[in-house]
């Protein structure tokens, strides 16, 4: 049995090597390292492709986060709505920022946030709202914006999953006063180690980021002079010499996501999978959902993913316990939030990268259905006893 990875990286930094390697040697002789013209040119590059006028490089998209809050003057006593169910990051950002989490349950459906659970989570005191993209699809980007425009507070992005996704044709990072990117090895834009961006089309906004990503200098200004105190969080030339080369390359690999997904759904939609607790995730008509996860829901989802990996298929949990109940952010959670509590025993990722053959697919899909014949029958005689 060929293992089916979870994932291959390799495939894609062997797409793109010969291109860069010329480039890789010029830098390092160069010795401009950090910032400098190959990242200038892939923030130009990055924030063209979004729709928005600027990008930042930083160091990776938790930092995007933080420090797009504080830029945007978020901090102390201010509560951001965030989703439960999402990578730690975003609400970590907010904590970090000095600011308050303030969770959002997730549609049954999508596992996105709503406008409805947005708005159900807005108190007298939150400021914000951090959209989480997740997955590789958008949220109901309409709606949400009218209940942020409603409640009169700020929408950050949370883009790190979906470098490319559309919402009504217009792609993610350009509905945000600022939007985050994380270059993560794996995502769907991955750097070789960490990486991130901010994209927004506030000037003023671009230059506070790059200000306080580059220990609060002022641009233009001398090394040793400081306008406020800023972290360390720039993004290293040669990182932007491989996201720049693997940008010109991220819509046929979306669009290979796309179709892996595509065959993926026809192929669980077969009445082999009919009343096998199998459930798909929707994607709304207006949304181009790019595929960063293919994530499905099945009971028993444990002995499932054990099932799989006996047959050499490696799966991922995204995320096995929701944010407000990860122990440093309990005391964030006040009320339950029961779609993503639910959803958190259930849900499990597929294999899911662009150079996945149509028979890696298949496989999978065969593998899955006897882990889930099995694991049914097996619950079936320990309920009988
Ligand atoms: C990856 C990720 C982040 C954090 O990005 P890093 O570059 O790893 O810091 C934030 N939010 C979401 C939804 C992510 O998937």
């Amino acid at each position: 049995m060929t293992p089916v990875p979870f994932i291959d990286l390799a495939a894609m930094a062997s797409e793109v090597w010969p291109e860069i390697e010329p480039d890789f040697l010029a830098c390092l002789l160069d010795g401009r390292y950090i910032g400098g013209p190959a990242v200038t040119s892939f923030e130009r590059d990055w924030a063209a492709y979004c729709g928005a006028d600027h990008a930042v490089g930083v160091a990776n998209g938790t930092d995007a986060l933080q420090l797009s809050l504080t830029a945007l003057g978020l901090g102390g006593g201010d509560e951001v709505v965030v989703p439960a169910n999402t990578f730690i990051a975003t609400a970590a950002a907010v904590v970090r920022a000095g600011a308050s989490p303030r969770f959002a349950d997730v549609s049954d459906d999508t596992l996105l946030m709503t406008p409805r659970t947005l708005a159900e989570a807005i108190t007298s005191r939150t400021r914000a709202v951090i959209v989480v993209h997740l997955f590789g699809q958008i949220p109901d980007m309409t709606g949400l914006l009218a209940v942020a425009r409603q409640a009169g507070i700020t929408v950050i992005e949370d883009a790190a999953q979906a470098h490319g996704a559309e919402w009504d044709g217009r792609r993610a990072g350009s509905f945000g006063e600022a939007a985050c990117f994380s270059f993560y090895p794996a995502k769907n834009l991955g750097a070789f180690g960490d990486a991130g961006a901010v994209v927004t089309s506030r000037p003023e906004l671009a230059d506070r980021i790059r200000s306080l990503a580059n220990h609060g200098r002022s641009h233009g200004g001398s090394h040793y002079e400081h306008d406020r105190l800023g972290a360390n969080s720039r993004l290293d030339a040669l990182q932007a010499i491989l996201l720049s080369a693997k940008l010109a390359r991220l819509e046929t690999w979306n669009e290979r996501r796309i179709a892996v997904a595509s065959r993926y759904r026809e192929l669980l939609s077969r009445t082999e999978f009919a009343g096998s607790e199998l459930k798909q995730t929707d994607v709304a008509p207006l949304a181009r959902h790019v595929y960063h996860l293919f994530v499905v829901r099945v009971a028993r989802r444990d002995s499932v993913r054990a099932e799989l990996a006996r047959r050499s298929i490696q799966t991922g949990v995204h995320y096995p316990v929701p944010c407000h109940l990860q122990p440093p952010l309990l005391r964030f959670a006040d009320r339950p939030l029961p779609v993503a509590e639910r959803a958190a025993c259930e849900l499990l990722s597929l294999p899911m990268f662009p150079h996945m053959t149509d028979g890696q697919v298949e496989f999978v899909c065969e593998a899955l259905r006897d882990a889930l014949r099995i694991t049914t029958t097996r619950s079936a005689l320990i309920n009988v006893k």
